[in-house]
């Protein structure tokens, strides 16, 4: 990383910048880490990098870094690490180049969510800087490289070793892109639960001129696919949308025009509130495709596998989703909606540890070609958690 790069420990927008500039596509960590263990190192934080590997997976570099020893303990979690540019001709300005321009800063990672490691950072730092460092509790930053690729070295392991030293987490907030339209108008209280099945459904192939010697593969399936789709699951519950069903893929493979097939494939995934575990959920799934396929008749049968990348969760509305809510309001001026919708975070892994909520900048562009952020809601993130931790460890 260039000395030139080192940011001023008080420009949020500066130090994003310096952010995206690091190429840090999963799960190379391209100077990412480096920068908030720079800023808050002086800060007289101290600075953990905990770095995994695990065979048939790719070396992680993570950031743990805490100041204070005791009291209550308030912890901000993200990831460093981006999603690939994809083509770049269809990029106005270079992805890493971090351009500023009629008031945004675009680049990959400005929204999701370099803006929000820099705007915590940031954060940390100044309200350590002003109260300095026994304002009698302890702020920590727990930074991923491993969140957009296969979370497997990432926040797993570094909440596992904290708790094997006996390191308590009492509140978290994780700097997901949650705002929808407008910054500071969504937050996420929870996530809804994923469970991919994959299908195998198997008949009887055949002549297609003899029908009575055969049983069609996707006749069957399309029948159990109908069996699935066309009641809902649920409606919904106080805090979830309804469960979702999108079927993703149907592969048969048949390139002959006088067969009739005997197997045939098909996946979907699966959404699912807090009605549900990914057990209970498969468990009423499996009902609906046994009864259907039995009412077909024939021998046919259905395999399944199974993959579940998180249950559902939330964490109900209380103090600290107030907490978030007021910093907004008197940030931002604007009532922040609690929401459970969209996909998974690593939240997922933290609220088996603590009370966990996710609010950062917008993320309409997140993903996409020209991602950017506000430089104005760059600067409103950065006081809405300063304001949090002034609150959270008022005297
Ligand atoms: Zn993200």
């Amino acid at each position: 990383m260039p000395d030139t790069l080192v940011p001023s420990v008080t420009d949020v927008v500066d130090l994003t910048r310096a952010l995206v500039r690091c190429e840090s596509v999963t799960p190379r960590e391209a100077g990412a880490l480096q920068l908030p263990e720079q800023v808050l190192g002086a800060q007289a934080c101290r600075c953990e990098r905990m770095d995994f590997t695990q065979a048939g997976t790719d070396d992680v570099a993570n950031l743990y870094a805490r100041i204070g020893d005791g009291g209550k303990h308030f912890c901000f979690a993200g990831h460093s690490d981006v999603v690939p540019a994809g083509d770049l001709s269809s990029w106005t300005i270079g992805p890493f180049s971090a351009e500023l321009s009629a008031g945004y800063l675009f680049g990959r990672g400005a929204a999701d969510m370099k803006g929000a490691i820099a705007a915590f950072t940031d954060a940390a730092a100044r309200f350590i800087a002003r109260r300095g460092r026994d304002f009698g509790g302890s702020i920590s930053l727990l930074i991923t490289g491993d969140e957009e690729g296969p979370a497997v070295n990432g926040t797993v392991k570094m909440l596992q070793r904290l708790a094997e030293r006996g390191e308590k987490i009492d509140a978290c907030i994780v700097g997901e892109p949650t705002s929808s339209k407008r910054f500071g108008d969504m937050m996420k209280i929870g996530r809804r639960g994923s469970m991919t099945v994959d299908m195998v459904v198997r008949g009887i192939q055949g002549h297609v001129a003899y029908p009575e010697r055969l049983d069609n593969a996707i006749h069957r399936l399309s029948a159990l696919i109908e069996a699935l789709v066309r009641e809902p699951i649920d409606q919904g519950s106080t805090h979830f949308q309804p469960t979702s069903l999108q079927f993703t893929t149907v592969d048969v493979g048949n390139p002959a025009t006088n067969i009739a097939p005997g197997v045939a494939k098909a996946r979907f995934n699966t959404r699912f509130n807090d009605l549900w575990t990914s057990e209970t959920l498969f468990a009423h799934l499996k009902e609906r495709l046994d009864k259907a396929n039995a009412q077909l008749g024939g021998n046919g049968t259905i395999e399944y596998k199974v993959s579940v990348s998180g249950e559902s969760f939330y964490t109900p509305p209380g103090p600290l989703s107030e907490l978030v809510a007021g910093a907004v309001r008197d940030v931002a001026g604007i009532e922040c909606e609690l929401s459970t919708t969209g996909g998974t975070s690593d939240a997922r892994f933290i609220r088996s540890h603590c009370p966990v909520l996710e609010f950062g900048l917008v993320g309409e562009s997140m993903h996409k070609v020209d991602e950017k952020s506000a430089v104005a809601d760059l600067k409103m993130l950065t006081r809405v958690y300063e304001t949090m931790l002034d609150r959270y460890f008022a005297v």
